[in-house]
C-alpha cells in the first residue's frame, strides 16, 4: 500500500497552542502517526524543557504512536557578512531568516544537532531522525547527522536513508501564509502538485502551525488528508524509513 507522512513543522512552547489544535484536529480524520518536527530552543526564547505543558503532551503523543524529529536547534540562521545575491534570496526572502542548517559546517552542525538530541532525550523522547528549518541542509550537516548516527533526514524533494543511502524523490507539500498572494499561489501549486504526486509511492504533507488559522488552506490540507487517507496508509518517516529497508523496492 502506497502511503502517507504527515509532519508538522515548528512544535515549540511557542507554537503549543496552535499544534494541540492541529494534532486533534488532523486525529479527527485518522491521521494519528504523524512525524512532529520539535525545535529545541525557539527562537532562544522557547526552550521545550522549560514548558513542563508541552514536555506531558510530546511525551504522551510519542506514546501514541507519533514520532518526535529533531527540528534544528534554534531555528534561525545568523547573518553572516559578505553575502552573495543568492545567499540573501535564499535565507532572508526565501526562508525570511530560519535557514539555520543552510551553510553552517559539520562541527557547527554536529555541536548543534547533539545538544538538541541530548536535550529532547533527556525528558523522555526519541528522536532518530533529523530535518532542518526550511529544509535547508549543508553538505557539512548533512556529514554531521551520518556521524552522529542519525537515521533519516528530509529535504523539500527528498527523503534519505542516512544508513543505507537510499534516497526517495517526492515533493512535499507545504503551505506559504505570510502574505495574502502567497496563500493564493500556495492554494494552486499545492492542487497541482497533489494530483501529480497520485501515482507516488509517498505522498507527503508538511503542515506549519500558522495553517490552522487560514481557513481555505486549512481546509485544503484536510481534504488532502482525507483524500489520501482512502487509498494510502498513514504513517511517519521513521516507518517509511523502516518499511524501505524491509522493501527495498517499496523505495
Ligand atoms: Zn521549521
Amino acid at each position: 500500500m502506497r502511503a502517507l507522512v504527515v509532519s508538522l513543522h515548528d512544535v515549540s512552547p511557542l507554537t503549543r497552542e496552535r499544534c494541540e489544535r492541529i494534532v486533534e484536529d488532523l486525529a479527527a480524520l485518522g491521521a494519528v502517526r504523524l512525524s512532529l518536527l520539535v525545535i529545541p530552543d525557539h527562537h532562544g526564547r522557547g526552550r521545550v524543557g522549560e514548558d513542563a505543558a508541552l514536555c506531558g503532551w510530546l511525551r504522551a503523543r510519542a506514546a501514541e504512536g507519533h514520532e518526535i524529529v529533531t527540528h534544528g536547534y534554534f531555528h534561525r540562521r545568523a547573518r553572516r557578512g559578505q553575502e552573495s545575491l543568492v545567499q540573501k534570496f535564499t535565507t532572508r526572502v526565501y526562508t525570511a531568516g530560519e535557514g539555520e542548517f543552510y551553510d553552517l559546517d559539520s562541527g557547527e552542525a554536529a555541536e548543534l544537532i547533539s545538544r538538541g538530541n541530548a536535550e529532547l532525550r533527556e525528558l523522555g523522547l526519541d528522536p532518530r531522525g533529523f530535518i532542518a528549518p526550511a529544509w535547508l541542509l549543508s553538505v557539512g550537516a548533512e556529514k554531521a547527522l551520518r556521524d552522529l548516527g542519525c537515521e533519516y533526514t528530509t529535504r523539500l524533494r527528498t527523503v534519505s536513508d542516512l544508513r543505507t543511502g537510499e534516497e526517495c524523490e517526492t515533493q512535499s507539500l507545504c503551505w506559504s501564509v505570510r502574505a495574502g498572494w502567497r496563500r493564493a499561489v500556495s492554494l494552486a501549486w499545492n492542487a497541482v502538485l497533489n494530483s501529480r504526486l497520485e501515482e507516488a509511492d509517498l505522498l507527503r504533507i508538511s503542515v506549519h502551525p500558522p495553517d490552522i488559522e487560514h481557513g481555505a488552506i486549512w481546509r485544503q490540507i484536510r481534504s488532502f488528508i482525507t483524500d489520501a487517507m482512502r487509498t494510502r496508509e498513514g504513517m511517519t518517516y521513521l516507518d517509511w524509513i523502516t518499511r524501505s529497508r524491509e522493501h527495498p523496492r517499496a523505495s
